[in-house]
């Protein structure tokens, strides 16, 4: 693991697979992919992973937030070419067996998604247990933080070194504006308000969102979100 002044943002790489971003980090020791996108998406991030001199085989370690189908879409692919261990939390895991996604969808949708839609299954043996408190080997300390709310389960990572959280679905820049997942796809609003508020107040020089272009030095819109995220919680009590 390099030292931990020694890393960057940098040394991420954000690709936009069109309505997902997933995030390629560099280590000495390989590659850590964030995410996998809709199925379909492994040959753009190999090629993605070939601008930075890597060869599939480089690419160490899969994250999966959340089992989402933009998500994990392409994680049985991407790790089955690569020999990559995939890490993910419990219940995430479960669904990435069975190549579905987690319950948060307004019905009719909600419905068709259990009875249609379904993503290639990953490995059993390839998946690593992951938790809130735990660290991995990436970007100086790569810390897992529980971020429930848009799902039951979700992770979101934290690199204090590189000053970089990957907030998966709890806060997006969509519309040019920091905000969080529309209240109808959000299994828990009052869980994914705490969740925002608790990575806001990391105040993270970058935030590499799941959807919408990372925020570089947003102080400002993270300010003004914890702002009003805290006065609705006054409006509450
Ligand atoms: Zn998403």
């Amino acid at each position: 693991m390099p030292m931990p002044s020694d890393v960057s943002w940098a040394d991420v790489l954000w690709i936009d697979t069109g309505s997902v971003n997933v995030y390629l980090c560099r280590d000495t020791d390989g590659f850590t992919l964030i995410d996998t996108a809709t199925p379909g998406k492994a040959d753009l991030i190999f090629a993605r992973l070939a601008e930075w001199g890597g060869e599939p085989t480089d690419l160490k370690r899969i994250v999966i937030t959340h089992a989402d189908l933009d998500h994990a879409g392409s994680a049985a692919e991407l790790q089955s070419r690569s020999g990559a261990t995939v890490h993910a939390g419990a219940a995430t895991a479960a669904l990435l067996v069975e190549g579905r996604s987690p319950r948060h969808m307004p019905q009719p949708v909600q419905f068709l998604i259990d009875r249609f839609v379904r993503y290639k299954r990953v490995d059993r043996g390839a998946i690593r247990p992951l938790g809130d408190g735990d660290e991995l080997p990436v970007l100086g300390g790569l810390r897992v933080l529980a971020a429930p709310g848009h799902t039951s389960e979700q992770h979101a990572l934290y690199s204090p070194a590189a000053g970089v959280l990957f907030a998966a679905d709890a806060l997006n820049t969509r519309d040019d504006r920091l905000q969080l997942t529309p209240r109808r796809i959000t299994a828990d609003q009052a869980a994914a308000e705490r969740t925002a508020i608790q990575l806001l107040q990391l105040s993270p020089a970058v935030i590499a969102c799941g959807h919408g272009a990372p925020l570089v030095d947003g102080g400002a819109a993270m300010g003004d979100l914890l702002a009003r995220l805290a006065a609705l919680r006054e409006n509450k009590l």
